[in-house]
């Protein structure tokens, strides 16, 4: 699978690359959210750098369906059963990092 080059200064491709991973390999990884929101706050991040959630269709649509699949592998690899899959698009909305992400919320209230 090719995958385009990293984006210059972009945390996440950086973090792909070189950070501690929760959980990793074939495209994507997990780490822990520096400032969790929850008692488990993982980030999912592909290692393709596609902005926002907007442009998920230059996902090729075996990669799409493996980047669900391992959201949810993470969650229960994390020993979450009940949990929550958020994604903010865009600056208004809460996003932060330009670089598409998914957050596993769970492992404490409301869903201990
Ligand atoms: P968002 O606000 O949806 O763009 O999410 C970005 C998330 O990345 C936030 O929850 C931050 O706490 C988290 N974050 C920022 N920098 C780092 C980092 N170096 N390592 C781990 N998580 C980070
Ligand atoms: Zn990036």
């Amino acid at each position: 699978m090719s995958l385009p080059e990293p984006e210059p200064d972009c945390l996440f491709c950086t973090l792909v690359r070189e950070g501690d991973h929760v959980r990793g390999g074939d495209g994507f990884v997990a780490i822990r959210d520096i400032n969790p929101k929850a008692p488990v706050h993982l980030l999912v991040i592909p290692e393709r750098h596609v902005k926002t959630f907007r442009e998920v269709g230059e996902f090729p649509p075996d990669e799409a369906k493996r980047m669900l699949e391992f959201v949810a592998e993470t969650a229960r690899a994390e020993g979450l059963h009940d949990y929550q899959v958020l994604v903010n698009v865009g600056r208004p909305a809460g996003q932060t990092v330009f670089h598409l992400h998914w957050h596993v919320l769970g492992g404490g209230r409301p869903f201990e």
